[in-house]
């Protein structure tokens, strides 16, 4: 493709002009970087597949800067997405909703349905209200590495692919957003966020989990997809990841030169890794994992162990990236 000039920007009204324009511009939200472009310019999300290399049926997020602005991108509100968006929007929730026809078909690979967000990040509802077209945005990474977190990572990734890059500070979340299937009988929770399924529950009692069984059977059957994102290789680096419960095994010094280790507890530090890091908090956890991955490809270590994340809280969302990162 084309090498662009990318600005460097600090102002949402530069933002917001590029995307009504027709371009591509990454901006913050609270969970990671979007590239942002015009959810109804069919030319222009064509130009986003081709920015990331992303499969064309993968679908994109459109995002909105207002929950009382939902039918820019859907055409129908049932009660309990109407829940859950009072609920939790703003936030990191995800509803997906019959679409509305002006939204371009690329954006939801050819679905009947199109998720919708409303993010949480004063710069990214700046932008989105002076843009005020309905944004699809996709984490701002080449397809298939960990999603950006920081505009330095987005800048390793799309420098010369996009129009933009905003310079802002890191984001919070650090995951990507919770999904949930608000268009069929029951509310189904396709991708675990920072919003967990209790917390979605509360809102919607008959909010079910898609099963791995679900997902086993579309891959094995070839059978329509419902959320074919939840298919594709995502969120790896260059390195070999290895996932461990607890401690990484015992292993010999000449590898522990060329391996990283990541975690949050019970780590002896007399262990020799070529990178380690020990967060504080599960939070911190989920909201530097992407980074220290892209960190280890920096410094060009061959594998790196991860400790699981419990399955409680954020905890959930964040094991649910690090078995993808690891390939499974
Ligand atoms: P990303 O933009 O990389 O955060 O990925 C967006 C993900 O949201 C997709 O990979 C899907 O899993 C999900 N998604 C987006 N739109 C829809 C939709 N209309 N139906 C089901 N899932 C969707
Ligand atoms: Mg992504």
């Amino acid at each position: 493709m084309r090498r662009l000039l990318t600005e460097y920007i600090h102002s949402p009204e530069r933002a917001a002009k590029i995307i009504r324009d027709g371009g591509l511009v990454a901006f913050p939200t609270e969970t990671v970087f979007g590239i942002g472009v015009d959810a109804t310019n069919g030319d222009a999300v064509a130009k986003l597949f081709e920015a990331k290399g992303r499969p064309s049926d993968n679908p994109l997020i459109v995002h909105l800067d207002d929950p009382a602005h939902w039918a820019r991108a859907a055409s129908d509100l049932p009660g309990v997405a109407e829940a859950l968006l009072d609920a939790f929007c703003p936030g990191p929730l995800t509803v997906v909703l019959p679409k509305r026809p002006t939204i371009s078909e690329q954006v939801t690979a050819g679905l009947t349905t199109v998720g919708i967000r409303i993010p949480d990040h004063p710069i990214a509802r700046e932008i989105l209200q002076l843009a005020a077209v309905p944004v699809a945005a996709p984490s701002a990474n080449r397809s298939g590495r960990p999603s950006g977190t920081t505009w330095q990572s987005v800048s390793e990734d799309l420098d010369g692919r996009i129009d933009a890059i905003f310079k802002a500070n890191s984001t919070t979340i650090g995951i990507e957003s919770t999904v949930v299937d608000c268009s069929g009988s029951q509310p189904v929770l396709l991708r675990p966020g920072a919003i967990t399924l209790e917390q979605l529950q509360k809102h919607a009692p008959q909010t079910k989990q898609l099963g791995t069984q679900d997902k086993r059977r579309m891959i094995v059957s070839g059978e329509q997809v419902n959320s074919p994102g939840i298919l594709h290789p995502h969120y790896q680096p260059n390195a070999k990841v290895i996932m461990v419960d607890g401690l990484p095994p015992e292993i010999s010094n000449d590898v522990l030169a060329v391996s990283a280790f990541c975690g949050i507890e019970g780590f002896d530090e007399s262990h020799d890794f070529a990178l380690c890091k020990i967060f504080e908090s599960l939070e911190s956890y989920a909201a530097g994992f992407y980074e220290f991955l892209r960190e280890v490809d920096r410094q060009s270590v061959q594998r790196v162990f991860v400790q699981a994340a419990p399955d409680e809280g954020i905890g959930r969302a964040l094991r649910d990236r690090q078995r993808r990162a690891a390939g499974g």
